[in-house]
């Protein structure tokens, strides 16, 4: 959606005085309470030590006013700032750890709103993080207050780091990736908590790939949203982890689907890789022995490792899922001498998303291949070579979307993939598109489900009045438009 849409309503909370932002020695050694995962996820807030997002190298600025640090209330401010900050800083902590030397793309700091007013939503847009407010029955439903959604944004935001050039490739895979990102992120991060690591254990005993308070993530949005939807979400959660969808080419798939049915939607499109994702990390914690404390925070570490080494390896294709699964076992022959590289690809294959004939075993000649080439340019390894440069741009004439005589520039899914037909063969209902098709096609899902703020291109039947939430826009560009996108949402339409 567009930041403007959004500001239906400003909160009315009354502006106080805004804190310098560093807890003062008081503050430091005071308890908060605070969520571990979701308001309703099953526990109760847990009391711990006030932190403060904004203390790490990958620095997170809560805006507004900070109340004193105490235990408030659950259905206060003061504890909804209080259990934000918390997960906020677990999240800069963790990411400062594995982007050392890094920025947000906002910069040195990465604002966050808390409450922007009325809406079942939240969103990055490349200036910060926003999060909003509705009343769902009974109940206001708060997406600043769930650990899941916050860290769920955040994601979308470390993710720009690590890749910029996914945020305006137009690909099915690149957008779903992003989401699936945000919800790996969500547990990665949980997993640094010692409280949450034993509630899972509690749960899921000697198996991690079990439906746990773990792989749910945002029980308490995926509620409110089914109370306007009943089947716009999992029946337990917004989205499960743990689930049995096996991969499709996307553009084979309808653009919008019950929860229970995959669709070409990115939010829906993205659970394929996050279950491939889970079920990895369940076979690494199984390698590693019998799940305990110890091998969940060490799993956790070591795949947040190679998924960041995956990331800048992987070229931008419209099979980007199976690229980025190939550069996972890639970085663990790199990283750990291939330790973990049957239980990644393994996960991978049971998802349709890899084949079993598609991971080559030079998979880790060509990445030292790469290497050398990266070292010769001068890359340093905290960049892909990719990310040298910009996608390539397409041009489709607007009369092709019913857009008139005006014509759409769009970036294109089409850096040189490493890897042809990764994907399972019985995946293959529809021929994978080349990334032109791949472009077109998801301009053209953009603009059905009424995704774009057209500004002022004229339309003859593609205004969608009643969704006000945008992700893209056209902007004037060289006597056409730019299809650029503003923000990943993830909320209720
Ligand atoms: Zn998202």
């Amino acid at each position: 959606m567009s930041p403007s849409t959004t500001r239906r309503k400003q909160s009315t909370r009354p502006a106080k005085r805004p804190s310098s932002h560093r807890p003062s020695k008081a503050a430091k050694s005071t308890r908060v309470l605070v969520w571990l995962d979701d308001p309703m996820a099953g526990g109760e807030p847990i009391p711990r030590r006030a932190s403060d997002p904004a203390a790490y190298s990958l620095r997170v600025d809560i805006k507004g006013a900070r109340p004193k640090a105490r235990q408030y209330a659950r259905g206060t401010s003061g504890f909804r700032y209080w259990a934000a900050s918390d997960a906020l800083a677990r999240g800069a902590k963790f990411w400062s750890k594995h982007l050392p030397g890094e920025q947000w793309f906002t910069g040195k700091s990465l604002p966050v709103a808390l409450d922007r007013g009325v809406d079942l939503n939240a969103y990055y847009d490349r200036r910060g993080l926003s999060f909003f407010h509705e009343r769902v029955g009974a109940s206001t439903v708060y997406s600043g207050e769930s650990p899941d959604i916050l860290l769920h944004e955040m994601g979308h935001a470390v993710l720009d780091i690590i890749r910029p050039q996914l945020w305006d490739a137009l690909s099915v895979e690149a957008a779903a990736f992003h989401e699936s990102f945000g919800d790996i992120c969500a547990i990665l991060v949980g997993l640094q908590s010692s409280e949450l690591r034993q509630a899972v254990l509690a749960e899921v005993g000697s198996k991690l790939y079990r439906s746990s308070r773990l792989s749910r993530v945002a029980e308490e949005l995926g509620w409110a949203i089914r109370q306007f939807e009943p089947s716009g979400a999992a029946p337990d959660a917004l989205r499960n982890a743990v689930n049995s969808f096996f991969y499709r080419v996307p553009e084979s798939l309808p653009p919008s689907a019950p929860d229970s049915h995959l669709s070409s939607e990115p939010h829906s499109f993205s659970r394929v890789f996050t279950a491939g994702a889970f079920e990895a990390m369940s076979n690494m914690v199984a390698l590693l022995g019998k799940p305990t404390d110890a091998i969940l925070a060490q799993v956790s570490d070591d795949f947040a490792h190679l998924l960041v080494e995956a990331i800048r390896d992987a070229p931008i294709a419209p099979d980007y899922f199976a690229q980025v699964a190939e550069q996972l076992i890639a970085a663990d022959q790199d990283v750990f001498s291939g330790r973990y590289g049957s239980a990644i690809e393994s996960a991978f294959i049971r998802r349709g998303v890899l084949s079993i004939h598609g991971v080559s075993p030079s998979a880790s000649q060509r990445r030292a291949q790469v290497r050398g080439r990266s070292r010769r340019l001068g890359v340093s390894r905290a960049r892909s070579i990719f990310g040298l440069t910009k996608l390539p741009m397409l041009t489709i004439p607007g009369a092709t979307f019913g857009l008139g005589e005006t014509n759409l520039h769009v970036h294109v899914a089409s850096e040189a993939p490493r890897i042809l037909k990764a994907t399972s063969a019985a995946a293959v209902t529809a021929a994978q598109p080349d990334a032109e098709m791949a472009a077109r096609w998801f301009t053209e899902r953009l603009l059905c489900r009424g995704r774009v703020d057209l500004g002022g291109v004229h339309a003859t039947h593609v205004a969608h009045p009643m969704h006000p939430h945008k992700t893209h826009s056209l902007d004037p560009d060289n006597g056409a438009v730019l299809l650029r996108r503003r923000t990943f949402d993830c909320g209720f339409d």
